[in-house]
């Protein structure tokens, strides 16, 4: 497209032969800001009342058509024109508008493009309706849009799930696909001079006609038994269904009157503002503040992974998924053998289940050789160890690397309990040390834990959060301290579940609880899983913070004593059958409970479900607080993404601490005293608020104001 233009960026408007060549020009993401809404319904009232134009043609400038809607504009405002009312004056345009759709559209993008009389595109381009994601639902319709354009399944898919979609799959939407890119504009043109020269009609999606029928009614019955199933707790999803259905039920005007009906009463609940936080949060997390620009990130071309136990491995294959070649280090060929073996053995049933083809599970299986001498590393950019965690073995290993790597190599321990700060003060190169703690299984979990040492430099934290991105992880910057954030902070959540099991209620009460919330499984399963040995280990290496308190995990420690380490020998805090991963309770473990109680001193009673819950969360919320205060978290969104990516803490909620600033600081603050007064002794231990939490209480903020 040409860049003469007549009036102002973030809309270009240039009048060639008959059309009106309309240009999204608003970097980087052409999101539909009000001065883009305000520039399009200028540019058609201007291409309206030109009578050289014959048909106006609406295209980007930029790489992508639109990502949609300015969602800081999300927070109020004078938002007029609104979004709808522009793809009104466009789908009343009485010449054609033709929508060249060059690259992804996505949300209100997409919506505008529905708003045009035709729509052309390639065969590789993607567009979506992602709003879903934002707790809300597409407000500018697109439910009323495209179920008249597309197969009600492939509609409610785009619009539910948020994901998506090739324009291939999509009906209707699109009236010319070309093959690749490089013809669109080519084609895209002489289709505009087709419709001119043809004098084809303004056609607009609002008068196709949509029907109820016997079949629909079913699928949409169907349709929503699945949403709800599989988006428990999530109130948008269904949402977004009785959106759709209102295209079929209601005639467009008024389906789209329902739609805004519905997008409010999303807008306006606790999940569209946890949703929208986490949106930013995640966004926020990659920028680091006090890091100046001009630090350059160093180059890693080739890694080393020392230790091909569970973590290493899963390591591994993030860097050889990236294309990145690793050489793995263990001290015996056996476990180097066994190391690899696992891991082809992951990549081959993830070809089996057809998530790659065989090339690929072999090119990433040459990326990745295996080594048990410490001279072949000397010239990687990057090693990550994941060997024991005992503080002598790990910095024997960096004693080692200290000789053998170039200088400038970064040397990273995927460490979750120890010292980092001593680790990198054993070697004479502090400064190139830094934690890199990857969540188990490491290949698929996506957050990554950045640790800075106290001398790390900022290079080395700007690599390694460089790199978080090209392994397709969610990197967070936190400090040194025991357990870093995330399990700093399941600490008290998991004694607490313990402590209750004391107090009278059962593993299955604890876990439903923290299910209904919204975790995907709660302490009790998740310990069973990870295998009650390693709480224990944990436990074992810091008694002196623990011994005051007789309790403490103590029918966990008893599981473990008894053998009963969790789902890999069939039984932990629950019971399994051979080969099922169903916990199933286990009088035997509350009966081992009662007795516990019986001998500290400690009445059983019923429980409420709502104690359990704020025992459960509050302290966790608490331990947060002391992590924000003390720097260990430069902000408290960060925290909610570590949760949320780390630990399955549900992204309606929008992580612990937006969970705390939606139900006020002062609440969580009145019931950690609760606790501290009604629970004698242990509450006394446990329960005394953050003095953090206390002030911003007090001053009726938020964690969220914490900069
Ligand atoms: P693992 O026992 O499965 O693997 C450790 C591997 O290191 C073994 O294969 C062992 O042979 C090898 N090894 C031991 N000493 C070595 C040495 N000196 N040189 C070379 N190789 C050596 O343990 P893992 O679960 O993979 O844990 C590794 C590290 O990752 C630990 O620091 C652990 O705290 C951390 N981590 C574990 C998890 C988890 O969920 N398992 C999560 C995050 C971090």
């Amino acid at each position: 497209m040409s860049n003469e233009t007549t009036s102002v960026s973030p809309i270009t408007y240039v009048q060639e032969q008959h059309f009106a060549l309309v240009g999204l020009n608003s970097a980087p993401v052409n999101a539909l800001s009000k001065a883009v809404r305000v520039g399009i319904i200028e540019s058609v009232e201007k291409a309206l009342s030109d009578d050289k134009v014959k048909a106006i043609v609406l295209h980007s400038h930029l790489p992508l058509f639109s990502a949609g809607a300015d969602i800081s504009e999300f927070s109020g405002g004078d938002l007029s024109p609104t979004l709808p009312e522009v793809l009104e004056v466009i789908e009343r345009s009485t010449k054609p508008v033709i929508a060249i759709v060059g690259g992804n559209a996505f949300g209100g993008g997409l919506e505008l493009a529905l708003s045009c009389h035709y729509r052309i595109t390639h065969a590789k381009n993607k567009v979506g309706l992602p709003e879903v994601h934002l707790g809300i639902l597409p407000g500018a319709g697109g439910t009323q849009r495209l179920p008249r354009l597309t197969d009600l399944k492939t509609a409610l898919d785009m619009i539910v799930t948020g994901t998506p979609t090739p324009v291939t799959a999509l009906g209707n939407v699109f009236d010319l696909i070309v093959d690749s890119a490089e013809d669109l504009q080519g084609a895209a043109m002489n289709f505009a001079n087709d419709v001119v020269e043809k004098d084809m009609p303004v056609k607009r999606v609002c008068d196709i006609d949509l029907a109820m029928s016997d079949d629909i009614e079913t699928l949409f019955a169907q349709y929503s038994q699945g949403v709800a199933a599989k988006s428990t707790g999530f109130f948008a999803p269904g949402q977004c269904v009785l959106a759709v259905k209102s295209a079929f039920t209601h005639d467009f005007k008024s389906g789209l009157a329902r739609e805004t009906e519905l997008f409010m009463e999303c807008m306006t609940t606790s999940q569209a503002r946890a949703q929208q936080h986490f949106f930013f949060a995640e966004r926020a997390a990659s920028h680091v503040q006090g890091i100046a620009r001009d630090v350059k990130a160093r180059d890693i071309k080739q890694v080393a992974v020392i230790g091909a136990g569970t973590m290493g491995g899963g390591i591994a294959m993030n860097f050889a998924n990236a294309g990145i070649p690793v050489i793995m280090l263990e001290l015996q060929q056996e476990a180097l053998d066994k190391g690899l073996a696992l891991i082809r053995r992951n990549y081959e049933n993830s070809a089996k289940k057809g998530k790659l083809t065989s090339e690929q599970v072999e090119q990433r299986m040459t990326l990745l050789t295996g080594t048990t001498s410490y001279g072949d590393l000397s010239d990687v950019d990057l090693v990550i160890e994941a060997v024991f965690e005992k503080m002598s073995v790990k910095k024997e290993v960096f004693g080692m690397l200290d000789e053998v790597c170039k200088p400038g190599a970064i040397l990273a321990s995927n460490t979750s309990t120890l010292d980092l700060n001593e680790i990198a003060a054993s070697i004479s190169r502090p400064q190139d040390v830094i934690g890199l703690h990857f969540f188990s299984p490491a290949n698929v979990m996506k957050l990554l834990e950045i640790v800075r040492g106290e001398k790390t430099s900022d290079e080395v934290i700007k690599t390694a959060m460089k790199l978080a991105k090209i392994i397709r992880k969610v990197g967070v910057l936190v400090g040194v301290c025991f357990g870093f954030v995330g399990n700093r902070m399941i600490e008290p959540y998991g004694r607490e579940a313990n402590r209750l099991m004391l107090e009278g209620a059962t593993p299955e009460q604890v876990d439903r609880v923290i299910g209904k919330f919204g975790l995907p499984m709660g302490p009790f399963t998740m310990g069973d899983m990870a295998g009650l040995d390693i709480g224990y280990f944990v436990r074992e290496s810091r008694r002196e913070f623990i011994a005051h308190d007789p309790s403490y995990c103590i029918v966990a420690d008893k599981l473990v004593a008894q053998g009963r380490v969790g789902l890999k020998v069939g039984k932990g805090a629950y019971l399994y059958e051979q080969g099922s991963r169903q916990p199933i309770p286990d009088p035997d473990v509350i009966e081992m409970a009662k007795q516990e109680a019986k001998r500290l001193g400690i009445q059983q009673r019923e429980i409420s479900d709502q104690e359990i819950l704020e025992r459960c969360i509050y302290p966790l919320i608490n331990e947060g607080a002391d992590i924000l205060k003390e720097g260990i978290a430069a902000k408290s969104s960060d925290i909610d993404v570590i949760y949320v990516y780390g630990y399955g803490f549900p992204v309606f909620r929008g992580g612990p601490m937006q969970f705390a600033d939606e139900i006020g600081l002062k609440q969580i603050r009145d019931r950690m005293n609760y606790y501290k007064e009604t629970l004698g002794e242990y509450g006394q231990h446990w329960f005394t608020p953050s003095p953090l939490l206390n002030d911003l209480a007090d001053a009726g903020q938020m964690f969220a104001s914490v900069k």
